[in-house]
């Protein structure tokens, strides 16, 4: 019994430990990762449903771990988020987002009526100095006005409403557009709408998944699509993975969209390839 019951508890405080230093461990990790440049950018086409031409790209962030391989961010984001670490990066990620965009400028490959969009975590979004950082990059790295986007979920207006449009209209004299990211998943995506200043709406791939076979998602869609378009916005649908889901869709007047039916999020050297492909047809 006794030595049962001293295995239960070492079991339990493993367990907690274990969560802990997983954790700790992986901070660790990411810092280093950051120092080391580990980090990398892909880009994800964004396409016009009617014409199929690519209307810009999102940036989607990469960790190339030395021994595990390409790590996904759905993984260490949270990490980021919770360490404080993500304040770096994420400047880290807008400033390698615009000399890439400012060098695709130069060399004549992104036209000015595409955009490229950064995903702004909330934490970033709501710290002090993230204006006078944005505008202090756009002054360091030129890109040409109105190409640059920034994905916001409703996590950034937590605090204060006010504060939010602040910065999204400070950041809009700038030549900054915003989208609502992973729309229809929060709590209060339409009453956000209705205040903040986007330009587009992100809706998540969640809702787009099962519209082939899905009555009430494809309802659910086919509205967002309504409404959104009456409201004046872009609308585009995440997670776009074969021709059933574009073609309906397309139906419902969605403007754009991402997914692997178009293409993965891939390298720079091979989104250019994309783009120049598709220019070529
Ligand atoms: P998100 O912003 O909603 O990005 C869309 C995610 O869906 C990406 O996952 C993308 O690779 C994936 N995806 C694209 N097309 C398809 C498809 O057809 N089917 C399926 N099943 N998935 C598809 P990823 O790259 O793993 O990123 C996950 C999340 O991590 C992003 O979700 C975003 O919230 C966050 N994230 C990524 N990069 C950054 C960044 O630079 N900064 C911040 N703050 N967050 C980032
Ligand atoms: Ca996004
Ligand atoms: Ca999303
Ligand atoms: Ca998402």
């Amino acid at each position: 019994v006794k030595e049962k019951g001293r295995d239960a508890i070492e079991f339990f405080n493993e367990d907690m430990a274990d969560k802990v230093s997983r954790q700790l461990l992986m901070e660790g990790d990411l810092h280093r990762a950051f120092e080391d440049r580990h980090f990398e950018l892909c880009y994800q086409p964004k396409i016009d449903t009617e014409s199929a031409k690519v209307v810009g790209a999102e940036v989607l962030l990469r960790w190339r771990h030395p021994e595990k391989g390409l790590i996904s961010p759905g993984e260490f984001i949270p990490v980021l988020e919770t360490s404080g670490l993500i304040l770096d990066v994420g400047q880290w990620v807008l400033e390698e987002a615009c000399r890439q965009l400012k060098s695709w400028q130069d060399q004549g490959i992104w036209q000015d009526d595409m955009r490229l969009s950064v995903n702004i975590s909330p934490r970033q979004f709501r710290r002090r100095g993230f204006v006078d950082d944005v505008i202090r990059t756009l002054q360091q790295i030129p890109i040409v006005p109105h190409t640059l986007d920034m994905e916001i979920t409703e996590g950034v207006v937590i605090q204060n409403v006010e504060e939010t449009i602040f910065t999204m209209t400070t950041l809009s004299t700038q030549g900054i557009s915003f989208s609502l990211d992973d729309f229809g998943t929060g709590y209060s995506s339409i009453s956000y709408l209705k205040r903040l200043p986007v330009a587009a709406l992100k809706i998540d791939q969640s809702f787009i998944r099962d519209i082939p076979h899905d009555r009430n998602d494809r309802v659910l869609v086919e509205t967002i699509v309504a409404m959104g378009r009456l409201l004046g916005l872009e609308i585009v649908a995440e997670g776009v993975e074969n021709e059933t889901q574009l073609a309906l869709i397309r139906d419902f007047g969605c403007h754009y969209y991402q997914g692997y039916y178009a293409s993965a999020p891939v390298d720079a050297a091979t989104f250019v390839q994309i783009l120049t492909a598709v220019e070529a047809q």
